[in-house]
């Protein structure tokens, strides 16, 4: 997703509380973080169906409060951004594909979930799918938890047809599907408390930034990391179940790295596989698209 629309909140550093006579106090209260943040971490994971793995989700985050949010973020970009007429054609045709993909939400869940082991959760029940196409120079698109989609006018002329298109907005509506909005938000409160653990523990402010550092490239970059390439994955198959064309994916990925020129908006830069890797995982996983598409899409090249 390119907005995060959770916000960030951020503990202060409370100042350097150092002194003598903390020595054992601080270590005492890094370990209470610590049993804390290992209690948090164990408590709060469920089963992936898409992966088989277990992922961090806060327990208290359902799927209809991050639906809420989601509807709450979607429904502030749509006042600062300008989505087009509805009736337009390139809206009605960001729609038709979004409907063909959306359609085939609850067979490729149940097959990935099969070949995993897992049960398929079911959480697109709950979305209310919508979808706006909004006028911008970007080449990208979104989809907030919950369903809420947008496709960027600038994506158009670098996805050049609809298989790309339908790639893009199934490597979305992916990141919905598995939830990871809410993973997201289950980190950055683990990472939360061990802020407040440096903090309370008296670790100077230049100790601190080096631990979150750390946490950041070993912790939460390469997650973020992983959820493109499991959207790439998961996204791939809905659009080949949907009769897109998966080997567009391929192609997509070269032009919109040549497109970005080192100025890829958020959601296709920073937190992405480079470009080498994903085009390398893109092409491995292409037989297992063409698969998708003999056995969910028996009209074959059906546009
Ligand atoms: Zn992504």
């Amino acid at each position: 997703m390119r907005q995060d629309p959770y916000g960030r909140s951020q503990y202060g550093q409370g100042g350097g509380r150092r002194g003598g006579g903390l020595g054992n106090l601080r270590w005492i209260i890094l370990l209470g973080f610590l049993v804390y943040g290992g209690c948090y971490y164990l408590n709060n994971r469920v089963v992936d169906p898409y992966t088989g793995e277990k992922v961090l989700i806060d327990n208290s985050i359902g799927v209809e409060e991050e639906k809420a949010l989601g509807l709450q973020a979607y429904e502030e970009i749509l006042q600062q951004e300008q989505p087009v007429d509805p009736n337009s054609q390139i809206a009605q045709q960001v729609r038709s594909i979004a409907q063909r993909l959306i359609a085939k939400v609850p067979e490729v869940e149940a097959a990935i979930a099969a070949e995993k082991g897992t049960q398929p959760n079911g959480n697109w029940k709950s979305f209310d799918w919508d979808v706006n196409v909004i006028q911008s120079d970007q080449a990208n698109a979104f989809c907030l938890p919950g369903g809420k989609m947008a496709v960027y006018t600038g994506l158009i002329p670098v996805a050049k047809n609809a298989d790309a298109v339908a790639v893009v907005m199934g490597h979305e509506i992916a990141h919905a599907l598995l939830r990871h909005g809410a993973q997201r938000m289950s980190q950055q409160k683990l990472t939360q408390i061990g802020q407040m653990a440096g903090a309370m523990s008296g670790m100077d402010p230049q100790q601190q930034q080096m631990v979150m550092a750390a946490m950041g490239y070993g912790y939460l970059l390469p997650y973020a990391r992983e959820h493109e390439t499991q959207a790439d994955e998961v996204g791939l198959m809905l659009a080949a179940a949907a009769c897109f064309n998966p080997e567009e994916a391929v192609p997509l990925w070269q032009r919109m790295s040549e497109a970005s020129g080192g100025q890829a908006p958020p959601e296709f830069s920073s937190t992405h596989p480079n470009p080498g890797t994903r085009i390398q995982n893109l092409t491995a996983l292409m037989p297992k698209a063409m698969a998708y598409r003999a056995k969910f899409c028996p009209q074959g090249a059906a546009k």
